[in-house]
């Protein structure tokens, strides 16, 4: 894409603070992107015929479930794909595995996240903890640590593995994290959740039906945790439809 028409994206994205939800649907694929702002919270619902799945449930996951769907709905959720385990994306899951157990839901309820994310096996273990003995569905955590496609009732997700660094004590250490590819009835779309410009999240999101693309570092420059405006248009504009997501407040 030539500079100038880049430099005008970023002016345009920079002039609009990205109002949520975002939504894109078709034929009966859709998603909804509650929310998506750094260090405050990610939340995202995704639709495959009458299959739904949460994305990422940060903080707020559960109001803004309560407000899009009806009960019945949201104890029929089934999946729910982690990308990394930042506080911003996974805040809202003790949240929504205890409002799963007062509604009595009954079917099983899958937590897809990366190998080594220690924060769901955590949440999970500490849930258990207080809630065993009265738990009305079971939660089958399922740790992704290849990357090959699976099977997620009737979407095949393919996760990858992304970059996403993280200062801890000086030490910078690679944060365990995914993005995912899921395709339905034809069609997919790309989420790559938190990282830095990575051939992975390229090679997915090229002729996707919609690539969701964090930028991270909104106009600043790039590093290896996120990406900017210019780099994370670049991704977006090699798919059918992309939303940028993730760009500072
Ligand atoms: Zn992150």
């Amino acid at each position: 894409m030539p500079d100038a028409e880049i430099k005008k994206l970023v002016k345009s994205t920079e002039m609009k603070k990205i109002k949520y939800p975002l939504s894109w649907s078709k034929n009966n694929f859709s998603i909804k992107i509650f929310c998506s702002i750094p260090n405050i919270a990610t939340g995202i619902l995704l639709k495959a015929g009458d299959n739904l799945s949460v994305i990422d449930p940060g903080d707020g996951i559960l109001r803004d479930l309560t407000n899009e769907l009806s009960v019945e709905q949201i104890k029929s959720i089934s999946n729910v794909f982690i990308t990394h385990g930042h506080h911003d994306h996974v805040g809202g899951l003790w949240s929504l595995f205890t409002y799963l157990r007062v509604m009595n839901k009954k079917s099983y309820l899958k937590i897809y996240y990366p190998k080594g994310c220690s924060e769901i096996e955590h949440i999970y273990k500490a849930f258990l903890k207080v809630y065993q003995s009265s738990l009305s569905y079971k939660i089958i955590l399922t740790c992704i640590d290849k990357q090959k496609t699976i099977r997620a009732k009737n979407m095949s997700v393919k996760p990858f593995s992304v970059i996403h660094k993280e200062v801890i004590n000086g030490k910078k250490r690679q944060v365990p994290s995914l993005g995912y590819n899921f395709f339905f009835d034809k069609m997919n779309i790309c989420y790559g959740g938190d990282t830095a410009y990575c051939e992975a999240l390229v090679k997915n999101a090229y002729n996707a039906d919609l690539a969701i693309i964090e930028a991270g570092h909104g106009e600043d420059e790039s590093d290896d945790m996120h990406m900017s405006i210019k780099e994370a248009t670049s991704i977006g504009k090699t798919a059918i439809e992309y939303f940028l997501v993730h760009v500072p407040e």
